[in-house]
């Protein structure tokens, strides 16, 4: 994907993120969630949450399209790559 692709991307949110699971998280317990400590890897409780997310697949694949850092799918992406969350991993993700 090039650059305009993904800044279009950046600024239109796709047709799967209106039926995204954490679309209506509560907002203080999905930051715990995604962006907790990193000392605290949250890893079993992010992979059981989007377990059951209709677009789990879309998610991952966005992640990974956009190179993206953090939990998409379930999984922990560092710059697009599924990684071992390890603390380490947890704090590149940042
Ligand atoms: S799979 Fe992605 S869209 Fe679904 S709940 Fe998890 S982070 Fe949200």
């Amino acid at each position: 994907m090039d650059g305009r692709g993904l800044l279009l991307r950046a600024l239109r949110p796709l047709d799967w993120m209106d039926r995204a699971k954490c679309r209506t998280a509560d907002l203080v317990e999905s930051d715990r969630m995604f962006f907790g400590d990193p000392k605290w890897a949250p890893a079993d409780d992010v992979r059981e949450y989007c377990a059951d997310c209709p677009v789990r697949s879309q998610c991952l694949v966005y992640g990974q399209e956009t190179e993206s850092s953090g939990y998409f799918g379930g999984q922990l992406l560092v710059h697009g790559q599924v990684v071992q969350p390890t603390r380490t991993a947890l704090v590149a993700a940042r």
